[in-house]
């Protein structure tokens, strides 16, 4: 797919082209589409690929100069992204810190947290996990039972947090946690950020499907962090993790459907090699893969009109992410299918394809970011105004 963003940006485009071509060169193009926002794979050649991303001047885009950034236009930044993402470049391994820690921080911190995080965060110095779900706590967030209590100028924090992606690598936890007791639901919760390598905070790693240690269960007990480190109000924690939330669903999905119809095209090609051994059901769905990628593009593009319109996409952009992560899924089974029996057979020490992981990691697209059912419930009473589903 070939997008025109227009000739303000025509020269910058080719610029991030140049520069990509010229540098996703040796153990970087041999990772080419390695990675995923679930994936642990290659871990320590993406992060050298994202320093030299860093030493590029290519991270953080649009933050601004006075904290490392390039102070650059949200549009030149989605032509970074789609040029990147055409390149076949690694998946970022620093996403975290990136495109959800750093933007929530630039939004709703303080100059001197700002000064602080950002530009280590730009040289690829520092690392962060997002600590929101708990045991108790996924889908509905409000009811978390993590606390910290104020002694002196710290926070010390006691409680469970569980599936913190690469918990185990990062150097700081962003953490939503209680901090009125006698609160309940979304009122006197808290954003803190928390220093991972100290006595009071065990991570234990949990092995994802793939066989890739991906994420973690963190484990609070007196871990202290300096009274100074709320993002936003002390109780106004719901409203900081919102706004993080609206983040995460926002305007990654172009690139993100530029991979998929990567695999799209793999997937044709695959197809393509065994022939007639595909049955005439497999091939329709294929054709439907295909156009879903076709469907994806338009929606994307409609988000991102609004989003540079300077507008919020709001529910729409739930659409977009549940048709995406259940149209991913299903091209993973295709994937699987077409490859036959030999597909389903790992190699020795589990070892397994870029189909086979992609397949596994497909899996959890439709609960990460917001479960499907959830955004069913946000399109139907957001958009489609239907009644409201009781709230506890
Ligand atoms: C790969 C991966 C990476 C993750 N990374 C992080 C991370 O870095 N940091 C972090 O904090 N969390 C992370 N998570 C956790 C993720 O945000 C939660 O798994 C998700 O919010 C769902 O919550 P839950 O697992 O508690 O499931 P639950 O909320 O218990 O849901 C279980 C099922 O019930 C359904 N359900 C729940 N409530 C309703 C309702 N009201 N109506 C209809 N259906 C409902 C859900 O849709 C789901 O199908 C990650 C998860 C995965 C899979």
């Amino acid at each position: 797919m070939e997008l025109d963003f227009g000739p303000a940006v025509a020269d910058f485009r080719e610029e991030a082209r140049t520069w990509l071509a010229e540098h996703l060169v040796g153990e970087f193009a041999a990772h080419r589409g390695i990675g995923g926002p679930a994936d642990s794979e290659a871990w320590e050649v993406r992060l050298a690929w994202d320093r030299e991303l860093a030493a590029g001047g290519w991270l953080g885009l649009s933050w601004p100069v006075e904290y490392g950034g390039r102070g650059l236009t949200l549009l030149e930044e989605v032509v970074f992204n789609y040029e990147y993402a055409r390149s076949g470049a690694p998946y970022r391994a620093t996403t975290s810190g990136l495109d959800l820690f750093g933007p929530m921080l630039l939004a709703l911190g303080t100059p001197e947290q700002k000064r602080r995080f950002l530009p280590p965060i730009l040289r690829v110095e520092q690392l962060w996990g997002q600590g929101f779900s708990e045991p108790g706590a996924g889908s509905d967030l409000a009811s978390l039972r993590c606390r910290a209590e104020l002694d002196g100028n710290e926070w010390v924090i006691d409680g469970q947090k569980v599936w913190t992606t690469m918990a185990h690598t990062a150097d700081w936890l962003y953490v939503l946690v209680r901090t009125d007791p006698d609160s309940r639901r979304h009122r006197g919760l808290t954003m803190l950020l928390v220093p991972r390598d100290q006595p009071g905070v065990d991570v234990r790693v949990i092995r994802n499907l793939a066989g890739q240690d991906e994420f973690a269960e963190v484990f609070f007990t007196g871990a202290r962090t300096s009274a100074d480190l709320v993002v936003g109000e002390v109780g106004q924690g719901w409203r900081t993790a919102m706004g993080t939330l609206g983040i995460e669903r926002g305007v990654t999905l172009l690139p993100q459907q530029l991979s998929f119809e990567r695999e799209v095209a793999d997937l044709i090609a695959a197809a393509r090699e065994a022939g007639d051994a595909v049955p005439a059901s497999t091939r329709d769905r294929i054709v439907q893969a295909w156009m879903s990628v076709r469907v994806m593009r338009t929606t994307n593009l409609r988000t991102l009109g609004e989003v540079l319109a300077g507008r919020t996409p709001g529910p729409q952009a739930g659409i977009a992410k549940l048709y995406a992560s259940t149209s991913h899924q299903r091209m993973g089974h295709l994937a699987a299918e077409v490859a036959g029996p030999a597909g389903q057979l790992a190699g020795a020490d589990y070892a397994l394809d870029v189909r086979q992981r992609t397949f596994l990691l497909s899996l959890a697209e439709t609960i990460y970011g917001g479960s499907s059912e959830i955004q069913r419930t946000i399109i139907g009473e957001q958009l489609l105004g239907l009644p409201k589903e009781p709230r506890p």
